[in-house]
């Protein structure tokens, strides 16, 4: 329990309002997007102000009490529950944008703005924020910088890491310092990029100096049905192999097309399709037409068929609806809904997806796949129950025989929803001990009584040990 003079504390600098105790309201707090991990915090405190979150962060120092950064809760691995006992920093209502510089092409925002409000903010000016994680109505980007977050987009813009160029951080003993640069040219030892994927275990973050682009001149979005995913996922690599980077090349499987289809964010897509791919180029308008053109080549050599193109802005939303909104069509097929996140080489798609295919049947669960195809970040999705412990070990199954098939490919175990506390037993099957090591004493440098957000992405000595062993076992 967080003790009464702690509370105490924390009611004086930010008033009650900002400071829920109340158990049953704290119920919300217990998780984020993942539901497998759940965890009461003690307290959930909402700072507004830099110098609110020092005092925050110095006041639980003193009280030696563990504190997690929040942000919008939308992680898929637990990054944001609470340690037993601690407090929730909840970053939702520090959310001001607090400046535009069009000439220079930079925002200044604080880090619960919410991602897609920092582009409708700036599209008048002909600018866009790139990254665009599909909860970007949602997630802030504090998380999306403590996540290095990606998005269709990421694949010709890069992850959210090439577009922040300066943190204003609050380290774990409270004092504040300033990493990168507004010139977004580092000298020294780059601690905004060690910063940027750290999954709120170094600092927190509390002001964002983020990189705006330009609008494309033009923009064209693809669809293209396919009579399974596995030829979708041919044409993908063929796309890319002939030297063409589009802004976003997603796919969706049969299944994900049916539960998109039957919800709220029907697209069109058609229901004869085993699988469908999304294409965006954008750019200079002739560029987009030479691109487009043999990009439809390729996919029609690969068996696409009624392939359709949405040039103006109302027609490219509605292809693109399904594929934001997929994950909230599987809502409606079960209670609870596992994301899985890993990466595989691109080549290696057409083999790993029946692979995974076979993992769940043997299971006896529901797979629905929806990823960034160009990147070969897969997200198999699986719809169960959480209130049945069966289903939820069969779950947890699968997502262990997925890591191992992905991590065989030659993958890796995260694209972008990071470790949390999901992947963590997974870390010393990609990484040798001296590699781990490194990571724990970078935390250690920041972080050194692991106040702030413990039991996060790394593994203990004695749990690598014993992983490894397990790994070796035949199955
Ligand atoms: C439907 C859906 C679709 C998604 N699609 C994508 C996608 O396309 N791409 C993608 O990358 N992710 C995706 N995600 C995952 C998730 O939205 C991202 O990881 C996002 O960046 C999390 O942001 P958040 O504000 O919800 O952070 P939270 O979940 O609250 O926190 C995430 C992590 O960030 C830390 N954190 C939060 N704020 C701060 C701060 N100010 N300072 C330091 N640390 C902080 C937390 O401690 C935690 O470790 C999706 C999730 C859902 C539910």
């Amino acid at each position: 329990m967080v003790p009464p003079t702690l509370l105490h504390d924390f009611e004086r600098l930010l008033g009650p309002d900002r400071c829920l105790t109340d158990p049953g309201v704290l119920l919300a707090y217990e998780c984020d997007g993942l539901t497998h991990f759940k965890v009461r915090p003690s307290a959930v405190v909402f700072p507004t102000t830099t110098a609110e979150v020092q005092a925050i962060v110095r006041a639980c120092v003193k009280a030696e009490i563990p504190f997690t950064p929040r942000g919008a809760g939308t992680g898929l691995s637990g990054g944001a529950v609470p340690a037993q006992g601690g407090v929730l920093i909840e970053f939702a209502r520090m959310n001001r944008i607090l400046l535009v510089d069009a000439e220079n092409r930079v925002a200044v925002v604080q880090p619960g703005v919410v991602n897609a409000r920092l582009s409708e903010t700036v599209r008048p000016l002909g600018l866009a924020y790139a990254p665009d994680p599909s909860s970007q109505t949602v997630c802030t980007l504090g998380g999306n910088a403590a996540e290095n977050s990606g998005g269709p987009h990421c694949l010709k813009y890069g992850a959210t890491t090439n577009h922040l160029v300066a943190l204003e951080v609050v380290l774990p003993d409270g004092d504040v310092v300033r990493l990168g640069s507004e010139r977004a040219f580092d000298n020294g030892i780059d601690l905004r990029g060690l910063l940027i994927g750290s999954e709120g275990t170094l600092g927190l973050v509390t002001e964002i100096t983020c990189r705006l682009v330009p609008i494309p001149a033009r923009i064209e979005t693809l669809l293209a049905p396919f009579a399974t995913i596995v030829d979708a996922c041919r044409a993908v690599s063929a796309i890319i192999a002939a030297g063409i980077l589009p802004a976003a090349l997603e796919a969706l499987d049969e299944r994900t097309i049916k539960a998109v289809e039957s919800s709220v964010y029907r697209a069109g897509y058609p229901a004869n399709a085993g699988g469908v791919l999304l294409v965006e180029l954008d750019g200079h308008p002739a560029e987009v037409d030479a691109q487009s053109a043999r990009i439809r080549e390729i996919l029609l050599e690969h068996g696409a068929f009624n392939i359709e193109a949405a040039n103006d802005p109302v027609h490219r939303a509605k292809l693109w609806k399904g594929r934001k909104g997929a994950f909230g069509a599987m809502g409606r097929l079960a209670p609870d809904l596992y994301v899985q996140d890993a990466v595989v080489p691109r080549s290696k798609l057409p083999e790993v997806l029946p692979a995974i295919g076979r993992i769940c049947d043997e299971l006896g669960l529901p797979l629905a796949n929806v990823f960034h195809a160009g990147e070969g970040n897969l997200h198999p999705n699986i719809s169960y129950d959480g209130r049945d412990p069966d289903q939820v070990a069969r779950v947890v199954e699968a997502g262990r025989r997925i890591m191992m098939v992905c991590l065989e490919a030659g993958g890796t175990l995260s694209g972008e929803h990071g470790i949390g506390l999901e992947k963590q037993e997974f870390m010393p099957l990609l990484f040798q001990d001296d590699d781990l090591q490194s990571m724990r004493l970078a935390r250690a440098a920041f972080n050194p009584q692991e106040l702030l957000n413990p039991g996060k992405i790394l593994p203990t000595p004695r749990a690598c040990v014993e992983v490894r062993s397990a790994a070796r076992k035949p199955a």
